[in-house]
């Protein structure tokens, strides 16, 4: 898979060609708010190359990296403060999984008691 797809809209947001707002880079990982939150806390936490279009996708030598994207959701949650009433983490796969993005990606979701899984 091409490290950029020029047709992939969180491929723009990390090279800025779409804007957003940084939360958090660094050398793998971009963190910028859902534009249509769900909750008071909504971030996405993406791989900065398009590596991988969802968990469907990986395979055990991803495991690591993704591990970094929980840990860093974990981070941010903490750095939020929404840690101790606790938060959502979520990877939508596919079509039945609601999945509008093809470029992996984990929602970051707290700040309210969130509704049941639907
Ligand atoms: P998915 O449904 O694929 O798991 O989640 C994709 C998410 O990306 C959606 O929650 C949607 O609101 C968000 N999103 C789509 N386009 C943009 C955009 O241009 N900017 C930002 N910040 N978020 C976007
Ligand atoms: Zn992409």
């Amino acid at each position: 898979m091409p490290h950029k797809d020029p047709n992939c809209i969180f491929c723009k947001i990390v090279d800025r060609s779409i804007s957003s707002t940084t939360v958090f880079e660094d050398d793998e990982i971009y963190v910028f708010p859902d534009i249509h939150p769900q909750a008071p806390v909504h971030l996405l936490i993406i791989p900065k190359d398009h590596v991988l279009r969802s968990v469907a996708e990986m395979s055990e030598a991803d495991t690591a990296f993704v591990g970094r994207m929980v840990y860093r959701a974990k981070l941010l949650a903490e750095e939020r403060g929404i840690d101790t009433d606790g938060y959502r983490l979520v990877f939508n796969v596919r079509h039945h999984g609601g999945q509008e993005v093809d470029h992996i990606h984990l929602h970051l979701l707290g700040g309210q008691k969130l509704g049941p899984l639907g």
